[in-house]
């Protein structure tokens, strides 16, 4: 006891020294906290309550016997890491060695006593330092401890590198004794590939839709100005023009005009690449604003059609003209298959329009 006493004192002039000047205006330390080593750490109930809402409540709760003094145990973590912890409530400090020693104590004292600062603090210091070896046992105790952020963090690992966490001891107890978390962590890496496969095929999508925005753009410029080798009916053909701005695209679609106006096979709807015509043509009349002075052909029967179809409005179709609308940059062309609807009676009239 008398040794306890005196390891107490010394101690205590050494964590007030830390509390930056705090010595000399605090009082007599009117509480003990009491280790697991048996350690009696003189506080100051004030501090403790100030910082700590759980230790508030247990300074403040009516005690048995009034003179028995105040006395608070922080049992089940080593001593040094509850001194860590208690200097860290009168200082708002944790040098680097005592998070390097003790961070994962100091998560469950701050989660337990509910100290805010110190488990952010912890939490980070934690995610900072995760490796495939300590993985499972940081991220159990961010379970435990409601710390989302750690939480992720550790689960981002894990499913990143778990051919090499699935070797380490920890994973092999969780499996043994935590078969909840390992679900968990299983769930979470079969999401995570899920949401990868979303990303990339939204990006795809995306692709296409400014694909599809730049072929509208093109169709506009053939069917107006015209460029290389057609250009619309009425206006004679440039040799000397070069090729524009967006020739790539433009050049596939002139390409595909041509094939358009010349294919055999017209009877149910054309091949696949009149049909995908088709659909660029009724995808510019769904887009376009000015179908009285427009002069991509079909634009107004499209329109005319449409309007009669409206009832059985096809909801894809809308979101795709949605979609290409909303998409800004542009490059190749390209359809995607999509269900494409035969327009066989206008097919010769859109012809018609063209000069090749
Ligand atoms: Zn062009
Ligand atoms: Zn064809
Ligand atoms: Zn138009």
């Amino acid at each position: 006891m008398e040794e306890n006493l005196i390891t107490s004192f010394r101690f205590s002039d050494d964590l007030y020294r830390n509390s930056s000047g705090m010595a000399r205006v605090l009082p007599e330390p009117d509480v003990h906290i009491i280790t697991s080593g048996a350690l009696r750490i003189p506080a100051h109930s004030s501090i403790l309550a100030s910082m700590s809402p759980v230790l508030e409540n247990i300074i403040y709760r009516p005690r048995k016997h009034r003179s028995s003094g105040r006395v608070i145990q922080i049992l089940g973590v080593p001593c040094d890491a509850v001194l860590a912890f208690i200097r860290f409530l009168y200082s708002s400090r944790c040098s680097e060695e005592e998070m390097q020693s003790y961070g994962i104590h100091l998560l469950a004292l701050s989660h337990v006593y509910s100290v805010p600062q110190l488990k952010r603090r912890c939490a980070k210091v934690l995610g900072e330092r995760l490796s495939t070896e300590n993985v499972v046992d940081v991220l159990q105790l961010a379970r435990m401890c409601d710390a989302p952020y750690l939480y992720l963090k550790c689960m981002k690992l894990a499913a990143s590198h778990f051919k090499a966490v699935e070797k380490t001891e920890g994973w092999r107890f969780l499996q043994d004794h935590d078969p909840w978390l390992e679900l968990e962590i299983l769930k979470f890496m079969d999401e995570a590939e899920s949401r990868k496969k979303r990303t990339r095929r939204r990006r795809e999508e995306q692709t296409t839709y400014l694909q599809l925005s730049e072929a509208m753009e093109c169709l506009e410029h053939i069917c107006t100005e015209g460029c290389t080798s057609v250009g619309p009916y009425d206006t004679e053909p440039t040799t000397k023009k070069g090729p524009c701005s967006k020739f790539s695209t433009c050049q596939g679609l002139q390409i595909l005009i041509r094939h358009f106006a010349t294919c055999k096979r017209r009877i149910n709807g054309g091949c696949l690449r009149c049909k995908r015509m088709w659909q660029l043509l009724r995808l510019h009349s769904s887009i376009c604003e000015q179908p009285d002075s427009c002069r991509v052909p079909l634009c107004r029967q499209f329109k005319l059609k449409m309007q009669q179809e409206k009832n059985k409005d096809d909801g894809r179709w809308k979101l795709l003209v949605r979609k290409v609308l909303s998409a800004k940059a542009i490059s190749t062309l390209s359809l995607p298959k999509r269900k494409r609807q035969e327009l066989e009676d206008t097919h010769s009239r859109g012809i018609r329009c063209f000069r090749l």
